[in-house]
């Protein structure tokens, strides 16, 4: 399908709000801002969310001071960096949590100490959360579930490599490919073959999912969802290994660069495109809002979603499918990655 001009990119409103903050936003006193990534298993968050948030927090605020971390799979890092942030004077923490329910923690913790959270991406669980910025995630799994329904045959077997457990949106995005799925599996036009969990969303585990899978199907698999690019990965390599790859359909999310070239070597089916940059510069926004006492900007926020304790007020984008056939008008139009990027090899 076309893409529509401007779906990417801020919009000129949006990019006006951020790159010209209100002048009531000014306060005496510097505005520190921690921000605290995950993990390394996807580039996604050193490649873009990082620098991205960087410079989109700079645009809402050019004295703010920011702190940066990455938890590298680990909770007890994470609530480490958080801790380590207050101290350092942070106002504000935008989280996003390696596991949704030890982030409770942090919020805590930063309760007690009158610092702010906004859960980034990833919902913490049980707690109170400010505000909570993401992509909406069961429509990712939707996604998913559409492409593997349109593209596998009737009475098709479908494994499932899903996200990590720890990882909230992990379950969004099977709910998603379930709503999809879930019928066909019941009538019997498609049959649910395998479906399992991959623990810190390591692509080597998906590897290692994926050659258990195909022995104990003896490689009688139709199609795979896989959660995203880097799982889809792990996936591929296996389906290689048995002369699978490129003949059955494989699903991935956030637009790698590596996902892409496997897109454009037919060892990926499609990509869920996620613009991390508005994501960022939401979660940027909210946080100088936050900092400052004031109100966010008006229309940025779009809904409200449920952690278990409280409905936390939202900001969730539209995710996008890529395939082969509109990676020209999608991800490189919007600047997010560009041909030489994702033209690797011969
Ligand atoms: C994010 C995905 C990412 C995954 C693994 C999820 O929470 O929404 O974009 O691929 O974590 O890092």
């Amino acid at each position: 399908s076309a893409l529509a001009v401007g779906a990417f990119g801020l919009t000129a409103a949006h990019a006006q709000s951020v790159t010209q903050p209100s002048v009531h936003q000014i306060s005496s006193k510097k505005t520190t801002i921690a921000f605290l990534l995950p993990e390394n298993s996807s580039p996604r968050y050193e490649q873009v969310d990082r620098p991205w948030f960087i410079k989109m927090a700079h645009a809402a605020d050019p004295n703010a001071k920011l702190i940066v971390s990455n938890a590298n799979s680990s909770p007890d890092t994470q609530l480490n960096q958080a801790e380590s942030a207050i101290s350092n004077g942070a106002d504000v923490l935008v989280v996003d949590p390696v596991d949704g329910k030890a982030g409770a923690a942090i919020v805590n913790y930063a309760a007690r100490n009158h610092v702010k959270v906004i859960s980034y991406d990833r919902l913490i669980q049980d707690s109170k959360p400010d505000y909570y910025v993401s992509f909406d995630n069961t429509k990712v799994g939707e996604l998913q579930g559409e492409y593997i329904a349109k593209h596998t045959k009737p009475g098709g077997s479908v494994m499932m490599i899903n996200g990590a457990p720890t990882d909230p949106n992990a379950f969004d995005f099977r709910k998603g490919a379930m709503n999809v799925l879930g019928p066909l599996f019941k009538s019997g036009k498609l049959h649910l073959a395998y479906s399992v969990m991959t623990p810190d969303w390591s692509p080597q585990n998906a590897f290692e999912e994926s050659q258990q899978a195909l022995t104990r199907l003896h490689n009688k698999v139709n199609a795979v969802l896989a959660a995203n690019d880097g799982t889809a990965s792990g996936v591929i390599r296996a389906l290689q290994a048995v002369g699978l790859a490129g003949k059955v359909p494989v699903t991935g999310q956030d637009a790698t660069n590596g996902g892409l070239t496997f897109i454009l070597e037919g060892l990926q089916s499609m990509t869920v495109f996620k613009y991390v940059p508005e994501e960022a510069a939401a979660a940027a926004e909210l946080a100088v809002a936050v900092a400052t006492d004031t109100k966010p900007p008006a229309g940025l926020l779009n809904g409200k979603t449920n952690n278990k304790m409280i409905d936390v007020p939202s900001v969730l984008l539209k995710p996008l499918v890529v395939t082969k056939a509109n990676i020209a008008g999608s991800v490189i139009k919007s600047g997010y990655t560009t041909w030489k990027a994702i033209c690797v090899g011969p």
